[in-house]
């Protein structure tokens, strides 16, 4: 048979349901025929470059290692030509006609197996080649193979259930598609449509890549280069590229792994938080890639949650091939990839911290609270990003902070808790009452200023075994201290505190003589044990117009303070201004403790008591 006449062929059955399957797709989904094709474009050359290494004699040997992409809005047509390693006759009729390749047997297998006739899918899986028809009236693909034997060869068809191949005079190495466009999808033929698609997903294919003669790609991905090689300009370069970001990063990771995936990575940590600067919640901008070729910019399961403040790339060698399996499969694979680099990620935190911990502590000013949101909420990850916690405490000087582990290496042999304080800052919680008691005994306290702290320290619950726990809960129990001089007896102290009870009320739960104050004369301790000071005012600015819950503290006094000793003289000789006096000590440990509603009563019984100077 003469291979001028065109011969025609019908597909195989299976590429025959495929088609039917990748012309009714969505809209949405069309544009990735770009990335398909191009990928294909790259992948051919790749092939000729290794060719060239090893063959002698090689069709076109001058033509450099390019793709080429021409639009035409009037014919409604678009040109994808590269100069690569082409198809021959029989090459055309096995990887065009049949389904034979990855990719689309994979998806027909997916499809088999229950999955929906869904769209979303084609843009997962790639169904190579064919989703040229969801846009094409007519493709046709003129192609001449490297081995200088095999004669140029266009093959074509209209998707509809047979194709033709025929001799092509002229051709060129490589493979040139030439897209007759439907005419819904004229767009396609617009040299600012296929720009932005190329831009998107082939910014870091390392070919060039000529749309109309302008060249598109002009950035590397540097994530497959060896980072010894790279310099920090073309890194932040890149960065500013790839995350569409004007700032310089503050800190990068470039790492490859072979096992259990192949994976190069190269991620970035922002110089700002911008969701601490209060714009919205950041989304997931890890970008993955399979081969440079963009598979996901966004994709959702990649990396935990508080890990969206990251920038940058994921490239796996290993999606292609196990991607385009059962989406049950494809998520057990992301589910490895996000382990994988998760762990790295925290390796590289851990190290900064110890290697670098100016660095580390301006990171974590900035970054801290995703740390907190995944040490109180990320399971896997909690032991591991509960050591990167930092928090001043009443040893550390203003301004430092201290992990848990160094701590931990300063408590004493028979300490057995962490404890820990809340408020508004440093100077609120070394004036308070709480502080003193542990400080009298060496206890450090660690001091926490952030809203969420006291949320991040009850999901945590321990470190090493060792427990979190408020200073200023009830529950606290401090070993004694010796006896100050000149204390009220213990006699004297139990008249006080009853008639202190009895006076005070509804408002208080218990009275009793403390073992924690030091310079204070009084502390109030909060006697619901689920509702702490700082939850109690969260839930009062959250329901403003809500009827306050009764509130009822414990209050503890301290028998060694003149204050208190006063009180037990004025609690006979002049009740009523004992009364204003015990009522006002209540107030002032409600203040300390972050608990007092209303402060008018407690001005009015102020004036009283200046009244009687
Ligand atoms: P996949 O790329 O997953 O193998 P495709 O449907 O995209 O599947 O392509 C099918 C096959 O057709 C490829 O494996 C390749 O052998 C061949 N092919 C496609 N495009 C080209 C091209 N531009 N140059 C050379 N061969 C190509
Ligand atoms: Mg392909």
């Amino acid at each position: 048979m003469s291979t001028s006449t065109p011969q025609k062929f019908e597909f195989q059955a299976e590429i025959k349901q495929l088609l039917d399957i990748v012309i009714h797709s969505l809209y949405t989904e069309k544009e990735i025929f770009v990335r398909e094709l191009i990928s294909n474009a790259s992948d051919a050359l790749e092939k000729l470059r290794h060719l060239q290494l090893t063959e002698k004699e090689i069709f076109d040997e001058k033509l450099d290692l390019e793709i080429n992409v021409t639009t035409d809005d009037k014919a409604k047509r678009i040109t994808i030509q590269d100069f690569g390693v082409g198809m021959s006759r029989s090459e055309l009729i096995e990887n065009l006609g049949t389904i034979a390749h990855s990719g689309s047997k994979a998806f027909l297998k997916a499809l088999g197996e229950g999955a929906q006739k869904n769209a979303n899918l084609i843009g997962q899986f790639g169904v190579g080649f064919y989703s040229a028809f969801m846009v094409a009236k007519s493709v046709k693909v003129y192609s001449h193979s490297w081995r200088t034997a095999e004669p140029g060869q266009v093959w074509s068809s209209d998707g509809s259930g047979s194709y033709e191949i025929e001799a092509s005079e002229g051709e060129r190495r490589g493979a040139k598609i030439v897209i007759e466009l439907k005419d819904e999808c004229a767009d396609f033929a617009q040299d600012w449509k296929i720009k932005g698609i190329l831009e998107r997903y082939s910014a870091f294919v390392s070919f060039p890549i000529n749309l109309n003669g302008k060249r598109i790609n002009t950035v590397q991905a540097l994530w497959l280069r060896n980072k010894n090689e790279v310099k920090d300009e073309e890194y932040t370069e890149f960065y500013k590229f790839q995350a569409h970001a004007v700032d310089d990063p503050r800190l990068r990771l470039h790492f490859s792994a072979d096992a259990p995936l192949a994976i190069n990575s190269l991620l970035f940590v922002p110089k700002d938080n911008t969701e601490k600067l209060g714009f919205s919640r950041l989304e997931p901008s890890v970008s993955l890639y399979c081969r440079k070729v963009l598979i996901d910019a966004k994709p959702k399961d990649l990396l935990p949650e508080w890990l969206r403040f990251l920038k940058g790339v994921v490239d796996s060698e290993d999606l292609p091939l196990n991607i385009s399996r059962e989406t049950m499969q494809d998520k057990s694979l992301i589910e490895k990839l996000n382990k994988v680099i998760t762990k790295r990620f925290l390796k590289f935190l851990e190290e900064e911290a110890r290697n670098r911990p100016e660095g580390f502590a301006d990171f974590y000013q900035e970054f801290g609270h995703f740390l907190k949101e995944g040490a109180a909420l990320d399971y896997t990850h909690k032991d591991q990003l509960t050591k990167l916690l930092r928090f001043e405490s009443s040893l550390t000087e203003k301004g430092k902070s201290t992990s848990l582990a160094d701590y931990v290496s300063r408590m004493g042999a028979d300490q057995k808790e962490i404890y820990y304080l809340v408020g508004p800052n440093r100077a609120a919680i070394e004036s308070g009452p709480y502080l003193e008691g542990l400080k009298a005994r060496n206890l450090e306290v660690l001091f926490c200023y952030e809203a969420v702290d006291e949320y991040v320290m009850n999901n945590v619950r321990e470190f090493e075994g060792k427990k979190l726990t408020a200073a200023d809960h009830a529950d606290v129990k401090l070993a004694d201290l010796p006896q100050a001089e000149g204390a009220l007896s213990e006699d004297d102290t139990k008249k006080l505190t009853a008639w202190l009870k009895e006076t005070l009320g509804e408002r208080v739960a218990e009275v009793k003589a403390s073992d924690r104050l030091v310079n204070s004369p009084v502390l109030a301790l909060n006697a619901d044990k689920f509702m702490s000071p700082h939850m109690r005012r969260m839930m009062k600015a959250l329901n403003r117009d809500g009827a306050d819950s009764p509130l009822r503290v414990n209050l503890e006094i301290n028998p060694r303070h003149p204050v208190i000793k006063r009180l037990f003289e004025t609690h006979t000789a002049n009740p009523d201004r004992a009364k204003l006096v015990g009522e006002q000590l209540l107030d002032n440990a409600l203040i300390a403790a972050g608990l007092l509603d209303d402060p008018t009563a407690m001005v009015a019984r102020l004036n009283k008591l200046l009244e009687s100077v």
